[in-house]
């Protein structure tokens, strides 16, 4: 797994390599109200994208990554990857 975020300015799908986030232009704007998608991440284990909301992003609540393949769990702190058990 990768340990640190690299964070995209610009949506490049290319550069979308594991670890990486792209900040929405409507971040804050879709999703639950009380805690709105904020980022697009690609898993830092295999490269998957899905949304994270911004308390994933803020490190309060874990991220999971979506695909079957693969069960990531992890927490985000200060731009770092800091991997979590699963239950
Ligand atoms: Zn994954």
């Amino acid at each position: 797994m990768v340990a640190e975020l690299n964070i995209l300015t610009e949506w490049i799908p290319e550069q979308m390599e594991p670890g990486t986030v792209f900040i929405l232009e409507n971040a804050g704007e879709v999703g639950n109200q009380e805690d709105p998608y904020w980022a697009v991440l690609a898993c830092p284990q295999c490269g998957t994208l899905g949304l994270i909301t911004r308390r994933q992003i803020g490190g309060l609540i874990p991220v999971i990554c979506g695909s079957d393949k693969c069960s990531a769990q992890f927490v985000i702190k200060d731009e770092q990857v800091v991997p979590r058990k699963p239950n």
